[in-house]
């Protein structure tokens, strides 16, 4: 019965080897049956999570659902987030209600974005069994400490954090600007401390957002008098921020810059083909110029060659080697990159169910987490209880 294309029935065959076998099927049929499925559909082992993880340090790192996701997330936190999955108690947070700060006239695209960096997750190798994937929206102790937050920063304070800023020039807000995104650092805060992490995966420009968590905390704490809530440590890549294809200043889901981790073969070699390079450089015979090229910025993040990177680099600066050349070696790194991951994520796409348990099972961890810690900061805090 369970034999064929059914793998699906995987939940019943365990559910059935832990309560007894409970029909005409042996045992050792079942067992060899049970080592086919884990095999042969390795990424779709049920998500249960080791007991070993319980005193690992803890991450708490995400990404806003405003699309899906690009290579700068793969050089800029993703890659870190494999890494770390063995050695570190992990939570990607699905950021659906930071995504609507600056998207409420579209709440469309942040719903359907969900499923879309879910997959992606997936898809690169983010294991459900050793990382936990939960659902912002669903965590109402998120929302609560936040607003108790907002009153351990002020507004100045808000409008001085450099990403804030960067992002409200960015997105052209002028003064118009949602106060949900304004606030959205103490928001971030929530999120990091909610989980108690202590360690946070992020790109460069996240940097500040970590800072103005810990000034949060200590504040907390100090007013508390006992140390409720611990501090975080950002973990910054090399790489740092991965500019778009356009040449500005970042790679980002809004920005439509991005070469996505699903992007088809001929999307890569178009987008690899209009990257800027160095307007000066018109004959293979001219000098090159390496800062601000970005291919060569591209190379830096992705090429596992930097001895013959570093090589190619000198041939550019001293004249002789054509743009295409470096383009094509930049496309066979970013086509052999990304091929597996679409392929994955095409198989993953086909059952919705699947993802759909995985963000369940995880936000229902994420949930009794969280309201833990809600309770913790209301109690140091001293706020009347019933
Ligand atoms: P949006 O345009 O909606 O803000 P985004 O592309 O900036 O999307 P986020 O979800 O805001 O992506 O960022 C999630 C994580 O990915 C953050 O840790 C961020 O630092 C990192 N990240 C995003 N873009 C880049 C990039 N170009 N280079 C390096 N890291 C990046
Ligand atoms: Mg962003």
């Amino acid at each position: 019965m369970f034999y064929g294309k059914h793998y699906d029935h995987r939940n019943e065959l365990v559910a059935g080897l832990l309560t007894g076998w409970p029909d005409d099927q042996t045992y050792s049929e079942a067992a060899a049956w049970a080592a086919f499925c884990f095999q042969s559909f390795p990424m779709r082992r049920l998500p249960f999570r080791e007991k070993t993880q319980m005193n690992r340090p803890t991450i708490l790192t995400g990404d806003r659902t405003t699309g899906p996701l690009h290579i700068g997330h793969y050089a800029g936190s993703l890659a870190n987030r494999l890494r770390y999955q063995d050695s570190h108690e992990q939570f990607l947070l699905l950021a659906d209600t930071q995504a609507l700060t600056d998207n409420a006239h579209d709440p469309d695209k942040v719903r359907r974005s969900v499923v879309e960096v879910a997959l992606d997750y997936l898809a690169v190798g983010i294991d459900p069994c050793r990382t936990t994937i939960c659902l912002q929206s669903h965590l109402p102790a998120l929302a609560e400490l936040s607003m108790l937050y907002l009153n351990f920063v002020t507004v100045a304070r808000l409008e001085r954090n450099p990403t804030i800023k960067d992002e409200i020039r960015l997105r052209g807000f002028g003064r118009d600007i949602p106060a949900g995104f304004l606030c959205y650092p103490a928001a971030q805060a929530a999120d990091i401390t909610a989980f108690k992490a202590t360690v946070v995966p992020v790109g460069e420009d996240q940097a500040p957002l970590i800072e103005q968590t810990n000034e949060i905390v200590r504040r907390i704490n100090a007013i508390s008098g006992c140390s409720a809530l611990p501090e975080a440590r950002a973990i910054i890549p090399k790489a740092g921020r991965l500019p778009g294809i356009d040449g500005k200043a970042k790679m980002s889901k809004s920005g439509g810059n991005a070469i996505t981790l699903s992007a088809s073969s001929e999307e890569i070699r178009n987008a690899v083909r209009a990257m800027f390079t160095d307007p000066n450089h018109l004959r293979v015979e001219d000098p090159g110029c390496i800062e601000g090229n970005v291919v060569f910025t591209y190379l830096d993040a992705f090429d596992q060659d930097q001895d013959g990177l570093a090589e190619l680099k000198a041939q550019y600066q001293r004249g002789g080697l054509g743009d295409s050349k470096i383009k094509a070696r930049l496309e066979a790194i970013l086509q052999e990159l990304i091929a597996p991951i679409r392929e994955r994520r095409a198989q993953l796409s086909d059952d919705r169910g699947y993802i759909l348990n995985v963000i369940k099972e995880g936000t229902e961890r994420a949930r009794e987490r969280t309201e833990s810690t809600r309770r913790d900061v209301v109690s140091a805090l001293g706020l009347f209880r019933l």
